[in-house]
């Protein structure tokens, strides 16, 4: 029999998983994979672009060059998904399979503070990271204040990246003394569910090149006009050039199913990433995996990777009636840019009991290449 395999998202996740699926399955079975925009751009690199050190053509690829891999493209909006039929309509066109896997990411939730996307600029999308570029080229004095605007958001690293990537900007450029850099966050501290040794090791990354840190800092609204932030607490603090990490919410099509449960985010076992609909998995950023801590495992490209190669490894297994069952097992690393051309590694083992059993590398050049060499990888092998 041939089967149907239908992917619904084409970002880290999803293109792994569409790739795998490609390389183990013989031709007669097809894979298609469906995504709104029609180009895939690495968000991993996004703060280089920020930074000038990439330009965004770069790190974008057209996703049509999937068909030359054997995968069926379809560049379309997801418009519905149906669980218990394992179908979708996309830009209008049903589309049945045999196997779904909703890899959809996150949706951005700006709308959730009034003022946000009019008073600052976001690096946590391209445009955002090159319009950032741009404003960070043209400054010359003034405050620069970095916000993560909710504790959930993508990437628990990539915000403290980024305040350490702009001071290097400014210091390479000799601003220091001219420019002050403040990042408040709404997280009690940097990457907390890594745990206190590494969240107090990142502090102190961020600390000693002078960001000062204001942890605990939950943003009520932005006022554009006088650059003024209110946090809930009553503070406000005043900046001339605002760099945000967004709020995130599960993707719309996915909140408009019933696939997602009473966390708000897409429910799926922890370690086959299956749904509670037969044949349907769901991976990366758009699920939810709680943690023993109390706190979910966090949205990061790494893990979607992981878990994509799980979730094709047990459909192809299903499809050819073969081999053991794959198991995520709550694995992940992620490099910490500290500018300079140098990078921390954090990396352990999430699903560890009773807490996240995760290290953090010092920082040095040797991380940095390792990012560098990722990127180039990562495109080679997936795009
Ligand atoms: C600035 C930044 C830096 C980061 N750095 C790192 C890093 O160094 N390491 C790391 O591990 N992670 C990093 N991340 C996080 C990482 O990018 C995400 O966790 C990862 O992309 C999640 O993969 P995913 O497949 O779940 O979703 P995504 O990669 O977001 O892909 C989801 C896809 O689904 C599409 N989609 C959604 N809804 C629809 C619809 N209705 N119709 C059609 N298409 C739809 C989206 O357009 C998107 O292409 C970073 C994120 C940011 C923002």
């Amino acid at each position: 029999m041939n089967s149907t395999v239908l992917v619904l998202g084409a970002g880290i996740g999803g293109l792994v998983a569409a790739n795998a699926l490609r390389r183990h399955l013989a031709p007669r079975h097809r894979v298609i994979i469906a995504n709104r925009e029609p180009v895939f751009s690495l968000p991993a690199s996004y703060l280089w672009v920020m930074s000038g050190m990439r330009r965004p053509r770069e790190i974008t690829r057209p996703l049509d060059r999937l068909q030359r891999r054997g995968i069926q493209w379809i560049h379309g909006e997801i418009e519905h998904i149906d669980p218990m039929r394992r179908e979708a309509v996309i830009s209008g066109k049903r589309i049945a399979a045999d196997y779904l896997v909703v890899a959809l990411g996150a949706d951005f939730d700006t709308a959730k503070v009034e003022g946000l996307t009019e008073g600052g600029l976001t690096f946590a999308t391209l445009d955002g990271a090159t319009r950032l570029n741009a404003a960070l080229s043209g400054f010359r004095e003034g405050r620069v204040v970095i916000l993560t605007a909710a504790p959930l958001y993508k990437c628990p690293a990539a915000p403290y990246e980024a305040a350490m990537l702009i001071e290097a900007l400014f210091r390479r450029r000799g601003l220091a003394g001219k420019v002050s850099i403040d990042l408040y966050a709404a997280e009690p501290g940097p990457m907390g569910v890594a745990g206190p040794a590494v969240s107090a090791a990142v502090r102190a990354m961020v600390e000693s090149k002078g960001i000062a840190y204001h942890p605990e800092r939950q943003v009520v609204s932005v006022d554009p006009v006088r650059r003024l932030i209110d946090f809930s607490n009553g503070e406000k603090a005043s900046y001339d050039l605002l760099a945000y990490m967004p709020p995130i919410k599960a993707p719309g099509v996915a909140r408009e199913s019933s696939l997602v449960g009473e966390s708000g985010w897409v429910e799926a076992e922890r370690h086959t990433l299956k749904t509670r609909f037969a044949n349907v998995y769901a991976l990366g950023d758009a699920v939810s995996i709680p943690l023993s801590m109390g706190k979910p495992l966090p949205k990061a490209g790494v893990f979607a990777h992981a878990q994509a190669l799980v979730v094709a490894h047990n459909i192809v297994r299903e499809i050819k009636a073969l081999g053991r069952e794959a198991s995520y097992e709550g694995n992940g690393a992620c490099f910490v840019e500290e500018g300079g051309g140098r990078a921390g590694y954090g990396a352990g083992d999430f699903y560890a009991e009773p807490k996240p059993d995760v290290k953090l590398h010092r920082s040095g050049r040797f991380w940095h290449v390792g990012k560098v060499w990722f990127e180039k990888y990562w495109f080679w092998r997936w795009l």
